[in-house]
């Protein structure tokens, strides 16, 4: 049973992940948690680069001056942005996913193929066909059974956010806002792989209707 969690940044989709793995076990399931990017080694190699941007020896302010001005002195190209994302995925699927789903475990992931489809495609230069076509290469096709979307107004989460800031939540708040109606939107094409929950009540009040829905998809 291979379940994911989507939304923009601080909506709280990590403890929702630690409900439904406690939820899970609790019905005698093996599960994989799991994320992205960065779910396996080469993973968390593309994710420094796609957060912290390019140490390049040939430009060595850029290296020392702290992880902002690095990904500023090498950006990242939108198409490499995407491919990278990508590679990271057919890592993750390959080396940690698909052996957990064939072992009959429960994998459970924070972000997949729709944060792709939200963020590179999300008011960028590339469209949301060319990023789906990439990314169902990179997965042989392998989608969720069920994406739970977590919902609310950007201005809230950004609230819950520790000001962390790496190049991904800098973007500002209008880009927040674009990526959760992007959201939505795949949320409403697809209402059989798709449940939007409304993020922005309390922690157990999401899990509620979380658990509710998932129950028959972990019945044995
Ligand atoms: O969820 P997490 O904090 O691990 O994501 C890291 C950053 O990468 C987030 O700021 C998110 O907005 C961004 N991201 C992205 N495209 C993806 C996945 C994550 O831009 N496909
Ligand atoms: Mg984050």
């Amino acid at each position: 049973v291979f379940i994911s969690f989507e939304g923009v940044d601080g909506v709280g989709k990590t403890t929702q992940v630690k409900h439904l793995r406690a939820y899970a076990r609790s019905l005698g399931h093996d599960v994989t948690v799991t994320r992205e990017p960065g779910g396996t080694a080469l993973g968390r190699t593309i994710r420094r680069l796609l957060l912290h941007g390019v140490d390049d020896p040939l430009c060595p302010n850029a290296g020392d001056a702290g992880e902002g001005a690095a990904a500023q002195a090498a950006d990242i190209a939108p198409r490499a942005e995407a491919l990278l994302f990508a590679a990271d995925r057919a890592q993750h699927v390959a080396e940690l996913i698909r052996p957990a789903l064939d072992r009959g475990e429960v994998v459970i992931t924070d972000r997949y193929i729709d944060s792709s489809l939200a963020y590179q495609a999300g008011g960028r230069e590339l469209t949301t066909a060319e990023i789906r076509t990439l990314s169902m290469w990179a997965t042989g096709g392998l989608l969720p059974v069920r994406t739970y979307l977590l919902d609310m107004d950007p201005a809230q989460s950004h609230r819950r956010i520790k000001r962390s800031a790496d190049r991904m939540e800098s973007a500002g708040d209008g880009f927040q806002s674009r990526t959760r109606q992007a959201f939505l939107d795949l949320a409403a094409a697809e209402p059989d792989r798709f449940r939007v929950i409304d993020a922005a009540r309390p922690v157990t009040a999401v899990w509620e209707e979380i658990r509710a829905d998932v129950a028959p998809l972990l019945e044995t």
